[in-house]
């Protein structure tokens, strides 16, 4: 893998923040398996910060490691994020789940990732190349707060054709209530309750999550209609009014449930309802943390 101007830039200021210690810890992207993949790095001495790098194909969300005791143990930490990233860590702050002061945020500017998979076109396969729904609505190419900021050397990634992110949103909002119930009911019914929805998520990080308490058992946990739609819609809520849309739970999904249509869903009603939107303003209190009488209160009758 050739070195950038990208991967100069981060790899210089890791090593600077090592070798300072400002930060015990840097979390950031590595190579992966194939061309196609790359991987997450934590990187603990200044001789080994070449390993890190940034290009179209660094799709993880590392504020979700954030969380993770094995991390919190090295204390102060240096995490490299794109802008959607850098929402979940607002998120998280704002949550008092991680001290600003505990970190210091390399930024990266984002024109969008992708992924590659051999597409079965018949007789020939073919590379497909397809850039992520929540890139093409993307505003925060450049994240919102940072200690350092790595400006982007890679050229904008195109587009052919037309795409309409989240179209199937328009199209669900149009029906009765009994299609879009058979819908998600339909999707609903894949769930094989792994939970890496939940696992992936820099915003799940109850220590003990709902699915698995029992006394009361408030989800069935077979993998059956009624525990399956139950584990959905309640993750779906506890994510309501936070979820940043980084989109990693439907990527994490093997059975390809189309969670992101639900979080946007979601996103767009609380803009619509409370003119708020999650991961944006550090200093602002949690929609559903607040209350004002000019609330949107339709639904209480
Ligand atoms: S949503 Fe924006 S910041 Fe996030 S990966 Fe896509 S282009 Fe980059
Ligand atoms: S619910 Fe999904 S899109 Fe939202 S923050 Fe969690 S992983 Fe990201
Ligand atoms: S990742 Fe998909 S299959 Fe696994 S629990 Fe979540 S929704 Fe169900």
């Amino acid at each position: 893998m050739n070195k950038n101007k990208i991967d100069e830039k981060l790899q210089k200021t890791a090593k600077g923040l090592l070798e300072s210690k400002a930060v015990n810890v840097v979390i950031g992207w590595t190579k992966g398996s194939n061309p196609f993949r790359m991987r997450p790095v934590f990187i603990t001495k200044p001789e080994d910060v070449n390993k890190l790098y940034f290009n179209p194909h660094c799709v993880q969300d590392l504020a979700v490691f954030l969380k993770k005791p094995e991390v919190k143990k090295f204390g102060r930490t240096g995490i490299v994020v794109k802008g959607c990233d850098e929402k979940a860590l607002n998120t998280l702050i704002q949550e008092y789940q991680v001290l600003r002061d505990e970190l210091k945020i390399i930024g990266v500017e984002c024109m969008g990732v992708i992924r590659q998979n051999i597409a079965d076109k018949g007789e020939s396969n073919l590379l497909e190349t397809t850039v992520y729904d929540k890139c093409l609505i993307c505003d925060v190419h450049t994240p919102l707060i940072y200690d350092y900021l790595v400006e982007s050397d890679i050229p904008e990634i195109k587009i052919s054709g037309s795409v309409k992110p989240y179209a199937k949103i328009k199209e669900l909002d149009s029906m009765l209530v009994e299609g879009r119930d058979k819908f998600w009911q339909k999707e609903f019914d894949k769930c094989i309750k792994c939970y890496a929805c939940r696992q992936v998520c820099p915003l799940c990080y109850c220590s003990r999550c709902i699915v698995e308490k029992n006394m009361p058992q408030w989800i069935d946990t077979n993998i059956e209609e009624t525990g399956n739609a139950q584990w959905n819609m309640i993750r779906a809520y506890h994510l309501s009014g936070r979820c940043i849309g980084c989109g990693e739970c439907e990527r994490a999904c093997p059975v390809n449930i189309p969670l992101m249509l639900i979080n946007e869903k979601m996103a767009r009603d609380i803009y619509e309802k409370f003119g708020y939107r999650s991961g944006i303003d550090i200093n602002s209190k949690p929609v559903f943390g607040t209350f004002s009488e000019s609330d949107f209160n339709e639904f209480i009758k």
